[in-house]
C-alpha cells in the first residue's frame, strides 16, 4: 500500500520528482546522496490524507514557520540517492505533515525514511515562497559541474558577471532563466547562514542561486521547471567551456541584442 494509490494527481507530482531525480544522475550532477529536492504537495491533499494517522514523529522543524501550518510536503531521504529515488520515490524520500504549532512535523508515509538534513532550510524557503504569495512549490539543490566550477573564480563571483556571460552565450538561456543567476558567497553546508543568504537572494528576484564551490539552489512552480532553469544555465556554461577548449574567448550577445530580447519576449530583466 502507498499513499500514491488512487491519488493520480499525486501519483504525477511524485513521478516528476523521480524523472527529474534520474536527470540529475545522469547529468553527473548528484553524485553518492548529493542534492536535495523538496516540493509542497499541500493542494493534493485531501480528507483521508489529513485523517492518516503519523508513523514517526513529531520532530522539531528547527525554526517557527508560521505560513507551513498543516503543509504537506514530499521530501527526499537523508542519506538518501538520486539515482535510487528515480526508481523508488517512496522508499528514497517521505511525505511529511506540518503542524499546526508550524515548528514540528510527523512522517505519514509510505514509510518512515528522515527528510533530508536540508530541511529546515527547504521550509524556510517554502515559507518565504508562501509568505509572499508565490505560486512556487518545488526547491531543488544541486551540484552542476560546470556552473560550480565557474565559481572558482572571483571574476564570475561578482553580482551579476555569470549572469550576463551566460545570457550571452544563447538567446533561450535568458528566455527560460529570466532571473539570471544570483551569487552567494561561500558558506557552511546546512548552516542557517546560507539559507538566510539564500533566501535573500531569492528576494532580490533570483529564481536560482548559485552556492559559491557549491551547487544551485532553484525555485519554481514545480520541480520540473526548476530543473529546466538550471539546465539552461548550465547549457550556456558548457558553451561557454567549449569556447575556450577552442582556444578563444566567446563573443557572447551584445547588451543591444540581450535588451531586444527582453522586449520581445516581455522578460522581467
Ligand atoms: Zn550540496
Amino acid at each position: 500500500m502507498s499513499i500514491l494509490d488512487n491519488r493520480p494527481a499525486l501519483k504525477a507530482e511524485i513521478d516528476r520528482v523521480a524523472e527529474v531525480a534520474g536527470y540529475l544522475w545522469q547529468k553527473g550532477w548528484a553524485e553518492r546522496n548529493g542534492g536535495n529536492i523538496t516540493v509542497n504537495i499541500s493542494e493534493f491533499a485531501d480528507d483521508e490524507m489529513r485523517a492518516l494517522p503519523a508513523i514517526a514523529g513529531p520532530f522539531e522543524t528547527g525554526k517557527k514557520l508560521p505560513h507551513l501550518a498543516g503543509c504537506w510536503f514530499y521530501c527526499k531521504g537523508t542519506g538518501k540517492r538520486m539515482r535510487d529515488l528515480a526508481r523508488y520515490p517512496m522508499a528514497n524520500g517521505s511525505i511529511i505533515r506540518i503542524s499546526e504549532d508550524c515548528a514540528h512535523y510527523e512522517i505519514v508515509a509510505d514509510s518512515a525514511v528522515a527528510p533530508t538534513s536540508e530541511l529546515p532550510s527547504h521550509l524556510a524557503v517554502h515559507d518565504y515562497l508562501l509568505a509572499k504569495g508565490s505560486p512556487y512549490r518545488a526547491s531543488l539543490h544541486t551540484h552542476p559541474i560546470e556552473l560550480v566550477a565557474l565559481t572558482h573564480s572571483r571574476k564570475w563571483l561578482q553580482k551579476d558577471a555569470a549572469t550576463r556571460m551566460l545570457w550571452s552565450m544563447i538567446p533561450e538561456t535568458k528566455a527560460f532563466c529570466p532571473r539570471g543567476l544570483g551569487m552567494v558567497p561561500y558558506m557552511l553546508p546546512s548552516s542557517v547562514e546560507l539559507a538566510d543568504a539564500t533566501i535573500s537572494a531569492i528576494d532580490e528576484d533570483y529564481d536560482v542561486v548559485m552556492w559559491e564551490k557549491h551547487g544551485v539552489f532553484a525555485v519554481d512552480v514545480d520541480v520540473m521547471d526548476a530543473f529546466d532553469q538550471v539546465d539552461v544555465l548550465n547549457k550556456a556554461a558548457q558553451i561557454y567551456m567549449a569556447a575556450k577548449s577552442m582556444g578563444f574567448e566567446p563573443e557572447g550577445m551584445s547588451d543591444a541584442q540581450m535588451k531586444e530580447m527582453s522586449k520581445a519576449f516581455n522578460l522581467p530583466k
